[in-house]
Formats: structure tokens, C-alpha cells, sequence
């Protein structure tokens, strides 16, 4: 197995700030970590001292420690609802502006629901609001839209239609997608009773150009159920043998992992990046 995998874990910036993070992720055992560049249930942009960020940024680097943001959960792509469209816009800017200056390759943001205004509107809705993104933003710190388990009304859930919405926005590299392996699992993407036919079907997207992130988590239901909840590794539906055929498949080691389990404590994530680590054959 050709590739070392780079593994990481969700981490908080409160209190220590990035440097903070890089220092604990160090600790744990991990090469990467991802963080909410503000209050991940607020979307009023946040006013940071760019200079001091990219201090930190600068002590993350010589620790050997990359970071990836995430947008806070609240933002909703696909709203028709003028206010929150227009919040929303706003915040991912201002997440990306952050997340820039402190160095990070990339900053995901959860594909969105379209409520009662229909998957067409709401496709078009999020096709305008992630162009307009990208063309207020001139940095260049990569947009990735992650894959969803298809609750309620949400988009995203399959690669054909993750490579379609790609397709259609159509407006730089800087966009790309993070694959979340229990969000795949739990819209019924993930299957592990014909791995090598998800791998086809990986390539036939264009998943080996797209994917830049790979959040690797267990899932709390069982496949095609459509709930997103988060195990511990090995410890859900998806088990240690089908997450150690995933990590061992060279389409999936060049790509960061980043671990999003219910841990008690960021300590615990010691022992789940070992875990993927022995799963992955290292
Ligand atoms: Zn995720
Ligand atoms: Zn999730």
C-alpha cells in the first residue's frame, strides 16, 4: 500500500485558538484537523485580526500540521427565503476570508434543504448562491460541498448528483466536494455488499478529481436509512471489517481522513485515529 494516509480529527479552536489545535492534534497522533472558523450556530460574520491568524497559521505549519474548515451548520444553501439566502452568502464569505488566512486548503459546507420550495428551486437556489460565493471570494482557500444522507429535504446525497451540481456551477477549481463515509452509507451510496461497483462508479463521477476531503465516520443506522448520526469507528453499522476494505483501497489513501465521532472528550480521538490507522494497514 503505496500512499500514508493523512488523518485527522474535528477539533475546537476555542480557548487556544488554531495554534491551540495544532499543538492537540499533534498530541493525538494526527496530521490534519478541521475547525469552525466561527460559532458554528451563528451566521453573523465574524471581524478577526487576519495578521494574528496567519501567526498561527504559521506555528500549524511548522508542527507539520494542515487544517480544513468547516462552515457552521446553520448556513442553508438551497433557501428560496431572500433573508436567509442572503446570511447565508454573507457567512460562507466571511468563513472562506477566515479560513484563508489561517492557511486552510479548504472549507466545507453541508449541501442544502430545500424545505417546501421543491428540489428544482432549491437546486437552483444553491447552483446562484455558490456562484455568487466564489465570485466575492478572491483568495484561494477551496469551496467543497459535502455529500448528505438525504434527511428530510436535503441535496447532495448521491455522487451523480454531487458531480451534476458541480458540473452546473461550473465556476473554477476552487470547488470541490468532501465525501462523508456515513452520510454515504446512510443514503444507501456507501454499499458494502459491492464495494468495487461504488469504486466504478467513484471514477465514472469524476470522484478522484472532486474529492479533496474524506470525513470518516461510523453510522449510528443501518444502510439506506436516510439518518444522520455518527458512531465511533468500528462501532456502528458500517463495522471494523467494511471500514478496513475502504481504507485499504489505494482511490481512498491519498485523500485526508477527517474523523467526526460523538466523542466525550477530543482526547478519544487518540485512540479512533489509531484505530484507522491499524484498520488502513499501517
Ligand atoms: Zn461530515
Ligand atoms: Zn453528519
Amino acid at each position: 500500500m503505496e500512499a500514508r494516509p493523512r488523518i485527522g480529527a474535528h477539533l475546537s479552536v476555542a480557548g487556544g485558538g488554531l495554534a491551540g489545535a495544532a499543538v492537540r492534534a499533534r498530541e493525538l497522533g494526527a496530521d490534519i484537523f478541521q475547525y469552525f472558523p466561527k460559532n458554528p450556530r451563528s451566521y453573523r460574520p465574524k471581524t478577526v485580526d487576519k495578521d494574528e491568524l496567519r501567526r498561527q497559521a504559521d506555528q500549524a505549519a511548522r508542527l507539520g500540521i494542515e487544517s480544513v474548515a468547516h462552515s457552521p451548520y446553520v448556513t442553508n444553501l438551497s433557501t428560496v427565503d431572500e433573508n436567509l439566502a442572503r446570511l447565508t452568502r454573507d457567512s460562507i464569505v466571511n468563513d472562506l476570508e477566515i479560513a484563508g488566512a489561517c492557511g486552510s486548503a479548504y472549507l466545507i459546507v453541508h449541501c442544502g434543504r430545500y424545505v417546501e420550495a421543491g428540489a428544482e428551486r432549491g437546486r437552483e437556489a444553491m447552483v446562484a448562491a455558490v456562484r455568487e460565493i466564489l465570485s466575492r471570494y478572491e483568495g484561494d482557500c477551496r469551496l467543497l460541498l459535502e455529500n448528505t444522507a438525504g434527511q428530510g429535504t436535503e441535496l447532495g446525497q448521491t455522487l451523480e448528483e454531487l458531480a451534476e451540481l458541480v458540473r452546473v456551477i461550473g465556476v473554477d477549481e476552487r470547488l470541490g466536494i468532501c465525501f462523508d463515509t456515513c452520510h454515504a452509507y446512510a443514503a444507501g451510496v456507501l454499499d458494502f455488499g459491492d464495494l468495487d461497483g461504488f469504486v466504478r462508479k467513484w471514477y465514472e463521477t469524476g470522484m478522484d478529481k472532486l474529492v479533496k476531503v474524506i470525513h470518516l465516520n461510523d453510522s449510528k443506522y443501518g444502510f439506506a436509512s436516510h439518518k444522520d448520526r455518527h458512531e465511533y469507528l468500528g462501532r456502528g453499522m458500517i463495522g471494523r471489517e467494511n471500514l478496513a476494505r475502504f481504507l485499504r483501497r489505494p482511490e481512498f489513501r491519498t485523500i485526508p481522513w477527517l474523523i467526526e465521532t460523538p466523542v466525550a472528550d477530543e482526547s478519544e480521538y487518540a485512540g479512533e485515529i489509531s484505530l484507522a490507522r491499524e484498520l488502513a494497514g499501517e
